[in-house]
């Protein structure tokens, strides 16, 4: 997976990256986003209508994953939804050079981004932004259970250049104060593979950035079994496979979802 793929663009000073969800994050109103996927996405798919009403029988592709995904968010966690090309508010699906969303619900401008190629692990990601979900890494307790490799420790401390590193570092790494979180989850689909390479090809320590700690390891053993009947790959810490039990459950908390 492309590593630009996880990227989360933060368009507003101050605007904090989203299972635990950052401080300024805000809700959806009524748990509810309304939606509009882009003419030309909807177009390539061979789709007839503008919702996603039908979404199975598409062609391969960026319509077809995001409606997927929300299909699968929506079952998940109870947030709707629910095409509304009028709303000032609504989330447009459009294509992008990256695959990035914006977290929470802004007033305007909410969108989330998909690039040619990319993954439907990716795209699942970026809606777990839109629902406000940050990086699962970037908790100010993650040290408790990820042990970052020695450069990118450098680098978060001292990386203040404006080369593309250095920019990555800033942006997708720090800590971020949380409002609401579960326990640790190394099974979130928000969290970042260890290893990064697609970030920065022409250094091989981006290839393992974190090991886990003893502690770690315990609350990976302890989540699991949820994926025991996926792919191997999917055990892993940072698969991109499914919304994890915490990342639902934080969601529907967050987004207020009537039980
Ligand atoms: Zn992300």
């Amino acid at each position: 997976m492309k590593a630009l793929a996880l990227a989360v663009l933060f368009v507003l000073p101050g605007a904090a990256h989203a299972a635990a969800v950052a401080q300024g994050t805000q809700p959806w109103p009524n748990a509810v986003v309304p939606y509009q996927l882009d003419a030309r996405l909807l177009k390539r798919a061979g789709a007839t209508r503008s919702d996603c009403i039908g979404w199975a029988g598409w062609r391969e592709g960026a319509a077809r994953m995001a409606c997927r995904a929300m299909a699968e968010w929506q079952a998940a966690t109870g947030v709707r939804f629910v095409a509304d090309a009028k709303r000032l508010d609504r989330l447009a699906i459009v294509p992008g050079d990256r695959t990035e969303a914006m977290p929470g619900h802004w007033p305007i401008g909410n969108s989330v981004h998909i690039e040619a190629g990319a993954t439907y692990g990716s795209v699942l990601h970026e809606f777990g932004h839109t629902l406000g979900l940050m990086h699962e890494h970037q908790r100010p307790d993650r040290d408790r259970y990820l042990s970052f490799a020695p450069f990118l420790r450098d680098d978060l401390r001292h990386c203040i250049g404006l080369t593309a590193v250095c920019r990555d570092v800033r942006l997708s790494f720090p800590i971020v104060a949380t409002q609401m979180s579960s326990a640790y989850d190394p099974c979130s689909i928000m969290h970042y593979l260890s290893n990064q390479t697609p970030r920065h090809r022409e250094d091989p320590r981006w290839g393992r950035i974190f090991t886990l700690t003893g502690e770690g390891e315990k609350a990976h053993a302890a989540c699991l079994g949820q994926f025991s009947r996926m792919t191997p790959r999917c055990a892993e810490v940072g698969q991109k496979c499914a919304i994890s039990r915490d990342d639902a459950a934080i969601v529907r908390r967050f987004q207020r979802v009537a039980s």
